[in-house]
C-alpha cells in the first residue's frame, strides 16, 4: 500500500467545502480555494473529490509530543506550561527552507514517501486522554499546516474543552474568513507565520500575502489569542524595508501581538542562504519595538539575546517574566496577569494561580 492509499483509509467527510455542478467541489479550507473535480485532490493532496463528496484526514497522528508552550512558540499564553501537541501529514505551501519538510511536503515531495511508517490511528477522546497523562493544560495542532486538517482539528478541541484544556493551532495562516469562523469557537490561541512582506516571496513559497495578512486581522477581530512569527532568511526578507513594513503592520493591527523574530538555519532545498546572524535578529527586534509593538521577541537564539527573551511590563518596563531558552525563570505576573509594580496589564492569556507556574522545567520536549 502506498502513501497515499494508506492516507485515503483515514479520511472522513469533509464540512469546509460547497457543492458545485457535474459533482465538482470548492474546498475553502485554505486560500487556495481548490476547485476539486471528481476523483481529483486538492494542491494539498490530503483533501479529495470522493463522488462529489469531500474526504479529509481524520482520525490519525503522524507526530505526537508534550511541548512547552514556549517551543511553539506561544509566550503569552499559560506561560511554563505544556501542550500535546499532535500532527498530521501535508501542507498547502512548499517552502524550501521547512523544518518539518518530511511530514509537511507528504504527497508533494517523493522524498516523504517514509512519512508514512510515523502515522499512528488515535481518537480525539485518546489524545485529550494523553494530555492529562503527560500534564498538559493545552492541545496543539501543529508540526504540518493545521489548516488543511481543520474538521480533525475541531473533533479533537471539542473534546479538549469539554476535559477543561485551552486550545492551539500553529499555522501558516494562509486561511480564508470561512476557517477561521470554523474554527473560532474551539480554538484559544493562533499563532501564524508572516513569512515575509513581499508577494513575490510568497508566489515563491507557493501562497498568497494578503491571505495571510487578512487572517491577522480576522483572528484579532474574532477574539483569538494571536502571535506571529516571523522566520528573518538572510537575502529572502531581512532587508530593513521589508522588517519595517513587518513591524508597522503588525502594531496598525494591535500592538499587543507578541513578534517572534527568529533565527533561520539551513534545510530542506534551501542550503545556500546563510544562517540568520545574531546582529540581524536584534536589528529585527529594535524596529518592533520602535515600530510601537510592545512585545517583541528573539527566538531560535537561546540565551544569546536576553533582552528580547523576557517580558517586561508594558509601562514601567520592569522585567516580569524571564526566560531561558523554552523554560521560565521567574514569573511575576498577579493572578489578572497584571503588572505587581504599577498594575499596568499584560497582554495574554494567564494562569490564575501566578503560584502554580511550573518554573525552572528542563524545557524540552517529550515524545509519545
Ligand atoms: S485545504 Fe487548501 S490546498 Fe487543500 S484542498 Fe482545501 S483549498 Fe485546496
Amino acid at each position: 500500500m502506498n502513501l497515499s492509499q494508506k492516507l485515503d483509509v483515514l479520511t472522513a467527510p469533509g464540512e469546509l467545502y460547497e457543492k458545485l455542478d457535474n459533482n465538482a467541489l470548492r474546498c475553502f479550507a485554505c486560500g487556495h480555494r481548490c476547485l476539486i473535480r471528481e476523483g481529483k485532490r486538492g494542491i494539498c493532496q490530503v483533501r479529495f473529490n470522493a463522488s462529489g463528496e469531500l474526504r479529509v484526514p481524520f482520525g490519525y497522528v503522524a507526530a505526537l509530543q508534550a511541548d512547552p508552550i514556549e517551543k511553539k512558540p506561544f509566550y503569552h499564553f499559560l506561560a511554563g506550561e505544556n501542550a500535546l501537541s499532535f500532527g498530521m501529514l501535508g501542507c498547502d505551501l512548499h517552502c524550501d527552507y521547512c523544518q518539518n519538510w518530511f511530514t509537511s511536503q507528504a504527497l508533494r515531495d517523493p522524498a516523504s514517501e517514509g512519512a508514512g511508517r510515523l502515522v499512528r490511528e488515535v481518537s480525539a477522546k485518546g489524545l485529550v486522554e494523553l494530555a492529562k497523562q503527560t500534564d498538559s493544560k493545552i492541545i496543539a495542532s501543529t508540526y504540518n499546516e493545521p489548516l488543511i486538517t481543520s474538521e480533525w482539528a475541531v473533533a479533537v478541541f471539542k473534546e479538549a474543552q469539554k476535559a477543561g484544556l485551552k486550545t492551539v493551532m500553529v499555522s501558516n495562516g494562509h486561511a480564508t474568513p470561512e476557517v477561521l469562523e470554523y474554527l473560532a469557537p474551539h480554538l484559544d490561541g493562533y499563532k501564524i507565520d508572516l513569512k515575509s512582506m513581499q508577494q513575490k516571496n510568497y508566489r515563491q513559497l507557493g501562497g498568497t500575502l494578503q491571505h495571510v495578512l487578512d487572517s491577522i486581522v480576522r483572528a484579532k477581530e474574532l477574539g483569538l489569542w494571536v502571535e506571529v512569527v516571523t522566520l528573518v532568511v538572510p537575502d529572502f526578507n531581512d532587508s530593513n524595508a521589508e522588517l519595517w513594513d513587518t513591524a508597522r503592520f503588525l502594531a496598525s493591527v494591535s500592538p499587543d501581538i507578541p513578534w517572534h523574530v527568529t533565527a533561520y538555519h539551513r534545510d530542506y532545498k534551501m542550503t545556500e542562504n546563510e544562517d540568520t546572524p545574531l546582529d540581524t535578529l536584534v536589528r529585527a527586534a529594535d524596529m518592533g519595538r520602535e515600530a510601537g509593538l510592545r512585545y517583541v521577541y528573539a527566538g531560535n537564539v537561546h540565551g544569546r539575546a536576553s533582552e528580547y527573551e523576557s517580558t517586561f511590563c508594558p509601562s514601567c518596563q520592569r522585567p516580569l517574566i524571564k526566560r531561558i531558552g523554552f523554560s521560565l525563570r521567574h514569573y511575576q505576573l498577579t493572578n489578572g496577569g497584571k503588572c505587581p509594580h504599577c498594575g499596568a496589564a499584560v497582554a495574554g492569556v494567564w494562569a490564575e494561580n501566578p503560584a502554580s507556574v511550573p518554573l525552572n522545567s528542563r524545557g524540552v520536549p517529550r515524545i509519545i
